[in-house]
C-alpha cells in the first residue's frame, strides 16, 4: 500500500538497521531521507584499506538469510540479483592449546561425527541433544520475539508449556555459561558453545541460555558475500536510492528537535535544518541518553534502554600471507581458561588470555594458492572504553600474534598499528556507544524485553539498529528496521484515519487526531 506524506522521513545512519527502514519506507511511498556522518554505508559494516583491497573490519558472515530474501523481495529484486552468497559448508574451524582441533559443519550430522572423534560418543550424544534444544529455542523466539515488534512473553510461555524441556534454559538464573555446563561434560565444547554470548556482546556467565539458539540460526546457513559483506551495505544503500530516498554521506545529525511534544526538525553539522515528522534514529540509543543530539529526545528513553553496556572489541584488518596453520574461512583459537579472559574483561581490563576469532577473507571458496597475499580479520573481545593507555596497543598486539604463533600460525609481515580498530576507535567512530558494539549487555533472562522497542516516548522519535528490539547482529539490525518502518506507516495510517473521522462541525470522534506514537 502506497501511503503519502509531504515532508521526508530522514533516518540518521546507514547502518543496517537505517538501510533497511529507509527501504521498506521508501517502497511504501514514502520520502526519506538518510543522513550518515561516514562517507560511506554500512556502519559497524565496514572496511579498512590494505594491499589486497578493502578488508572487512566488522562482520564477515551472513546468517538468517531469509530476512535479507524478504527485505530484497520488498525492493522488488532478489539478493542473488546484485552479490554473490558462498555457502560455508564448514561453519568454524576451532583450535585448542592443547593441540586439538574441531570442525564444525553446515550439515549436523557431520558435526555429530566430528565431534565424536574429538571427544568420544557420550559427546556426540550430548551435542545430539543440544542440536534439539538450540532447534526448539530457536522455534521458540522467532515469531515471538525477533520477528515480533516487542517480545511476546506469553507465546514464549506457551511454547514452554506445550514443551516443558525448554523451562530449564528460561529460568532467571540459567547462563549460557550454565546450561553449557549441564549439556556437555567436556569443558572444550562448554567453551565453544558459550562463546555465542559474545555474537551480541555479553559473557557467557551472564548471558541468558536461551543464546544458545545461535546454534540453530547457523544452521539454517551461513554464507560469505564475495568481495566482503561490506557489499551487502553498498547494495541496500543501493536499493534505497533506487526506490527514491536519497543518502548524504558525511555529514552529522546534530541535533533532534521538538516542539508541542514531538519531533519536528533535525539539524546537521552542514547548517541544514530538515523539518520532518519522523526521525528513524539508527545510532546507539546512548547518544540519545547522553544528550549528543541535544535536548530534544530526553525522557525519549529510560536509561535501562541502553545500560549496562556490551562487550567491545579489538579488531586487526590487514593482508599478509600465512604460514603455518591450515586455515579456513572462519578460524577460532580459544585460549585455555574462559575466566582468564572474560573475569578481567568484567573488571573493565585487558584479558589475561584472549580467545582469538581469525576470518581469513579469501578462503570463503576454499584456500588460495600458497604464497598468495591475503585479507584477515582478528578479534579479541574486550571491555567498552573511552580511553586507552599507549601501551594497551602494545598488549593486545603481544594478546594477539605470538598468541597464533603458538598455534603455528604466523603472518610474513607485521599488522601495523593502522590497521587496528581499538574499543576508544569504536567509542569515536560510533559517539555515546563507549566502544560497546551490540548496544545494551544481553545481560540476564530478561535482556531481550529490555531493549527499547522501534517507538520511543517521543512520538515522531523511532529507532533502528542493533541497540533495539530485536537486538545486534546483521539480521537482527535489520529486523528492527522492518519493525521502525512498520511502527511509522502504522502510525501515519492511525493518524490519518483520525483526520478523516474528524466530523464536518469540526469536533472529533477520536481524541488523538495526530500521528502520535502509542504508548508501547
Ligand atoms: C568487529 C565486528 C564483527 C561483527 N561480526 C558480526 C557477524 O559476523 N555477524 C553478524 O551478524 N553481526 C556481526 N557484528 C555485529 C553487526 O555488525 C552489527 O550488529 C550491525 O551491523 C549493526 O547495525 P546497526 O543498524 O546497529 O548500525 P551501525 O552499524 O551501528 O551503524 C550506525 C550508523 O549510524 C551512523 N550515525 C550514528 N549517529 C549519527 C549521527 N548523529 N549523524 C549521522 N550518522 C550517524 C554511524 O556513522 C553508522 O554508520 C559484528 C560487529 C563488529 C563490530
Amino acid at each position: 500500500m502506497k501511503t503519502k506524506s509531504d515532508k521526508s522521513v530522514v533516518v540518521i545512519g546507514a547502518g543496517i538497521g537505517g538501510l533497511s527502514a529507509a527501504i521498506r519506507l521508501a517502497a511504501s511511498g514514502l520520502p526519506v531521507t538518510v543522513i550518515e556522518a561516514q562517507a560511506t554505508p554500512g556502519g559497524k559494516m565496514r572496511t579498512l584499506p590494505s594491499a589486497a583491497g578493502p578488508v572487512d573490519a566488522g562482520p564477515t558472515v551472513l546468517t538468517m538469510r531469509a530476512v535479507f530474501d524478504d527485505l530484497f523481495a520488498v525492493a522488488g529484486t532478489r539478493i542473488e540479483d546484485h552479490l554473490t552468497l558462498i555457502p560455508q559448508p564448514v561453519l568454524a574451524r576451532h583450535w585448542w592449546p592443547d593441540g586439538s582441533r574441531l570442525d564444525l559443519f553446515a550439515d549436523p550430522q557431520a558435526s555429530q561425527a566430528a565431534i565424536a572423534e574429538f571427544a568420544g560418543g557420550q559427546a556426540a550424544d550430548e551435542f545430539g541433544r543440544f542440536h534439539r534444544l538450540s532447534a526448539q529455542l530457536y522455534e521458540a523466539f522467532d515469531a515471538p520475539v525477533m520477528q515480533a515488534a516487542r517480545p511476546r512473553l506469553g507465546s514464549i510461555a506457551l511454547n514452554a508449556i506445550i514443551n516443558p524441556r525448554l523451562w530449564l534454559s528460561l529460568l532467571p538464573r540459567m547462563t549460557l555459561a550454565r546450561q553449557m555446563a549441564r549439556s556437555f561434560a567436556d569443558p572444550r565444547l562448554r567453551q565453544l558453545f558459550g562463546r555465542y554470548a559474545t555474537y551480541v556482546g555479553g559473557a557467557p556467565d551472564l548471558s541468558p541460555a536461551v543464546l544458545a539458539l545461535i546454534w540453530a540460526a547457523e544452521q539454517r546457513g551461513v554464507w560469505a558475500v564475495q568481495g566482503g559483506m561490506h557489499r551487502l551495505a553498498q547494495v541496500m544503500a543501493g536499493l534505497a536510492t533506487g526506490l527514491g530516498a536519497s543518502i548524504t554521506y558525511g555529514v552529522w545529525a546534530r541535533r533532534i528537535e521538538r516542539q508541542g511534544g514531538r519531533v519536528t526538525a533535525i539539524e546537521l553539522s552542514d547548517g541544514r535544518t530538515l523539518a520532518c515528522d519522523q526521525v528513524v534514529f539508527n545510532g546507539d540509543p546512548a547518544a540519545l541518553l547522553a544528550g549528543l543530539l541535544g535536548n530534544g529526545p530526553q525522557g525519549a528513553l529510560t536509561p535501562q534502554a541502553a545500560h549496562p553496556r556490551s562487550l567491545s572489541a579489538w579488531v586487526w584488518a590487514f593482508a599478509a600471507t600465512p604460514q603455518g596453520a591450515d586455515l579456513v574461512h572462519h578460524n577460532v583459537f580459544f585460549c585455555a581458561d574462559a575466566a582468564r579472559e572474560f573475569g578481567p574483561i568484567g573488571k573493565g581490563q585487558m584479558p589475561d588470555e584472549a580467545t582469538l576469532y581469525v576470518c581469513a577473507q579469501d578462503r570463503a571458496a576454499g584456500p588460495p594458492d600458497p604464497g598468495t597475499v591475503e585479507r584477515f580479520e582478528i578479534i579479541m573481545n574486550a571491555p567498552p572504553k573511552t580511553t586507552q593507555s599507549p601501551g594497551e596497543i602494545l598488549q593486545c598486539r603481544n594478546r594477539t600474534f605470538p598468541q597464533l604463533a603458538r598455534f603455528g600460525l604466523t603472518f610474513d609481515l607485521p599488522a601495523q598499528d593502522a590497521a587496528l580498530t581499538t574499543p576508544q576507535g569504536f567509542s569515536h567512530l560510533f559517539p555515546g556507544s563507549q566502544g560497546s558494539l551490540y548496544g545494551r549487555s544481553p545481560v540476564g533472562i530478561l535482556a531481550s524485553f529490555q531493549r527499547p522497542g522501534a517507538r520511543t516516548q517521543l512520538p515522531g522519535l523511532y529507532l533502528a539498529g542493533g541497540g533495539a528490539h530485536p537486538g545486534a547482529g546483521v539480521p537482527m539490525a535489520a529486523l528492527s528496521g522492518r519493525h521502525a518502518a512498520e511502527a511509522i506507516l502504522s502510525d501515519l495510517t492511525s493518524a490519518s484515519t483520525s483526520h478523516r473521522m474528524v466530523m464536518p462541525g469540526g469536533m472529533s470522534t477520536v481524541s488523538r487526531t495526530t500521528g502520535s506514537a502509542p504508548s508501547r
